[in-house]
Order: C-alpha cells, then sequence, then structure tokens
C-alpha cells in the first residue's frame, strides 16, 4: 500500500461529518488539486467521546458510499503506542505510530555501537542536495542523536512489527510521529531518526517532526515563520535525500501535525514543496468541531443555545479541559469572556468570537482554545448534541466543508 503524494487528514470527533468533509476533497480535486483524504482519529479522542474505531471506519466508508466517491481513501490509527494498537487492527490502513515519549530514554549499548558504526559515512562533511551551509557530522554528533532518539526508533519498530504480523507487511501506511514532545528535532537529526528507521526496517511513508514555534490546537502558528520556512524546506531536503540514500519507501514525505490553521505558514510549506516537489500529509482534526459549533450559533435559535451551553460549561471545567492539552494550547484565562456575556450574545458575536478570521477584531483565540478541547462537554450532552447537529445539519456542513477547502486544502496545495 503506497500513500498518494499529497494527503489530507481530517478528523471528525463525533462522526457526523464525513460526507461535509469529503465534499470538500473532492471539490479541490475537480479543481485540480490531487490529494486524497484520511479520516483520522487519536486513542485519546475516542476515550474522551466514547467512540470506537470501528466507528471511524464506518464513517469513512458510508461517507465514501454516499458521495460516490471513487478514489483512494484511509482510516488512520492516530498517535498509537503498544498499550491500544489491538484496537484499531481491524478499522485502520493507516497506523501514526507515536514514540514521543520514548525519545531521550537510554538505549542498549550494544544497539548504540551498531548505529554509531553504520554512520561512519557520514562523518565529516555532509552536503544535502538543497541545503546550501554543508552540515559537519562528528562521532559525538551521531552519538548525540543516537541517544536521543535510537530508543525510539527502536519502540517504532516494535510497534511496526506487531501490526505487520496481524496486517501483513505492505498492506497498511506506516507513519511515525514524534511531535508530542518537548524539543523540535533539527533536520540533521531527521536525517539520522531516517537512518535509524531504515536500519531498525520500518517502512515509513510520512514522519511527523515537532517543529520550532508553537503548533497549539485550532489556531495560527506562533513562532518565527521564516524560521518556520527554512527549517521545513531543509527537512523537506533531508527527506527527499534520504529516502534514497537508506531505501525508505519512494513515497516518503513529512506529516505536519496540529496542522489546521496554521494559516501564516501555508505559503511557505507551499513554496518548499514545489521547490522539491515533494509530498506532504497535513493533519488535522478540532478544526471540525470547532465549525461544527460556528454552524449552531450561526444557525441562531435553540442551535445558539446549545452553543452557548458547551461554553458555559467549557468555561466552568476549564482546568480538567486543558490538561491533556496543556503542551499544545496556550490560553490566557483573563482574555475569556465570562458564560453571562456569551449568554448576551447575538448569534454573529458568538460566530465571530469562535471563527478563524484574523481579519475580524472579535475573533477571540482564548476562547476559540478553550472550545477546541471542549468536545467532551458536548460528549457529554450525547444525544442532545448530535440532534442539534442533525437539525442544522445543512448550515453546520457548509461550515465545515468552507473552512477545509478555502481555507485549508487551497492554500497548502495550490499548484502543485
Ligand atoms: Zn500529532
Amino acid at each position: 500500500m503506497k500513500l498518494e503524494k499529497y494527503s489530507f487528514g481530517h478528523g471528525d470527533r463525533f462522526g457526523q461529518q464525513g460526507r461535509a468533509q469529503l465534499s470538500a476533497v473532492m471539490q479541490a480535486q475537480a479543481g485540480g488539486i490531487p490529494i486524497v483524504p484520511v479520516w483520522n482519529k487519536s486513542n485519546r479522542e475516542h476515550t474522551i467521546i466514547g467512540t470506537m474505531p470501528m466507528d471511524t471506519r464506518s464513517e469513512a466508508d458510508q461517507a465514501v458510499e454516499a458521495c460516490a466517491y471513487t478514489g483512494r481513501y484511509y482510516v488512520d490509527a492516530d498517535h498509537i503506542n503498544l498499550t491500544n494498537v489491538a484496537g484499531f487492527m481491524e478499522a485502520s490502513d493507516f497506523f501514526t505510530i507515536d514514540v514521543a515519549e520514548t525519545i531521550g530514554k537510554p538505549c542498549d549499548p550494544g544497539d548504540m555501537a551498531v548505529f554509531v558504526k553504520s554512520c561512519s559515512p557520514y562523518i565529516g562533511t555532509l552536503s544535502i542536495p538543497g541545503i546550501s551551509q554543508s552540515i559537519q557530522v562528528n562521532p559525538e554528533k551521531v552519538k548525540a542523536a543516537a541517544s536521543q532518539f535510537l530508543s525510539a526508533v527502536k519502540e517504532a519498530g516494535a510497534i511496526y512489527r506487531t501490526i505487520a504480523e496481524q496486517k501483513g507487511a505492505g498492506n497498511f501506511i506506516t507513519e511515525v510521529s514524534m511531535d508530542e514532545t518537548e524539543g523540535p528535532q533539527s533536520p540533521t537529526e531527521l536525517f539520522f531518526i531516517l537512518a535509524a528507521l531504515a536500519q531498525e526496517g520500518v517502512p515509513v511513508q510520512t514522519i511527523a517532526p515537532k517543529f520550532s514555534g508553537r503548533f497549539n490546537k485550532g489556531v495560527d502558528y506562533v513562532g518565527d515563520a521564516a524560521q518556520f520556512e527554512e527549517e521545513f524546506r531543509q527537512d523537506v531536503a533531508v527527506i527527499e535525500y534520504a529516502k534514497t540514500l537508506f531505501d525508505l519507501p519512494a513515497t516518503l514525505k513529512l506529516s505536519v501535525h496540529s496542522g489546521s490553521d496554521k494559516f501564516s505558514i501555508y505559503g511557505a510549506m507551499n513554496r518548499a514543496l514545489k521547490e522539491f516537489n515533494a509530498g506532504v500529509h497535513v493533519k488535522t482534526a478540532g478544526t471540525t468541531w470547532l465549525e461544527e459549533l460556528i454552524g449552531l450559533a450561526e444557525a441562531d435559535g435553540d442551535g445558539l443555545v446549545l452553543a452557548k451551553t458547551i461554553y458555559a460549561r467549557a468555561f466552568a471545567k476549564s482546568e480538567a479541559l486543558c490538561a491533556p492539552y496543556a503542551t499544545v494550547i496556550d490560553i490566557d484565562a483573563g482574555c475569556l469572556p465570562s458564560p453571562e456575556e456569551v449568554n448576551t450574545w447575538t448569534a454573529q458575536q458568538y460566530v465571530e468570537a469562535l471563527r478563524h478570521d484574523l481579519k475580524n477584531p472579535n475573533y477571540n483565540l482564548h476562547l476559540r482554545q478553550l472550545l477546541h478541547v471542549g468536545y467532551k462537554i458536548a460528549a457529554d450532552l450525547g444525544r442532545a448534541y448530535l440532534d442539534g447537529l442533525k437539525q442544522h445539519e445543512t448550515i453546520v456542513a457548509r461550515n465545515v466543508s468552507g473552512n477545509i477547502l478555502k481555507r485549508h486544502i487551497e492554500p497548502i496545495f495550490e499548484g502543485l
């Protein structure tokens, strides 16, 4: 199974927007953007919402049938590890092996020695096509990379083999993710991570490093966009070079996690992909749930009441809701409106505060992040929330599709 050059991941917390999401992808395809859709859902999301991996598979299959879609599509077991991968075996054909927690853990000294020795051809000056400055590599640098990442790569190998035993090698897409960790990985570190993955026999097709800057959930990139651009293009250069050098799958490409809403760096990504004629996978999830809320608020009446109820409850439980996402949100509590204030808002006021329109002075990124992590509140509302979505299906779907197509797919993939 080979992943297409351009792929777009759209998580769907409540499993109700599959058709709206696929319709955005199909519109993009019709407009000449050759992307394939991937439905991703992590164990964390399933646990919080109370869904099962097969629910995501059913959603994808049903959307494909309803839209008469005939292209390829995938169901991604997002951020899985050895403790939870078993539950995803039947449902998924795309596995995001998360080894962020193993980064920096001590590795076997014998493994370390073997790896360092295997890297002796790269000692000295390493020239990577597309990177103007050459990289100086000494044995200490290789050892430092190995002590940071070799145990994580070994763990990726163990998880990969567990999946391959059940599904059969070649019957699924392998992604390795290292994004949910403290520090970013440099392009040089990425080079050695790929060397180690190749030696470990992991046929990685997408890799998700942690980039510099903040990739907060549901809001724009925070950091130096010019620095990101240079780092991203160097990562792309490393991947293009390493996949031939290490005999990794020709389809290997970067995966950008928390990829939704990073409007200020989509141009940089597009330029780098163009320059290297490289592929990319972009992963989004919570942005769709926020469009559900926007649609409900826009519908006014009982839809707006539901959206206000969710805000009030999220506000009351903000600490518990934020805890699992602590590393990927930055909320200033002082900038959150009180539920009493929000309860006086019109539909337009609610929509303007929540919708990710940087030009609108009423947009509130703190409220947006709180609602982003507040999906557990909607899950607890159960039927009441799902009925609301059903009742306002058209207006919700329009927001979900428009957001994915116009604000994400087009700026990232246009002209590739
Ligand atoms: Zn991730």
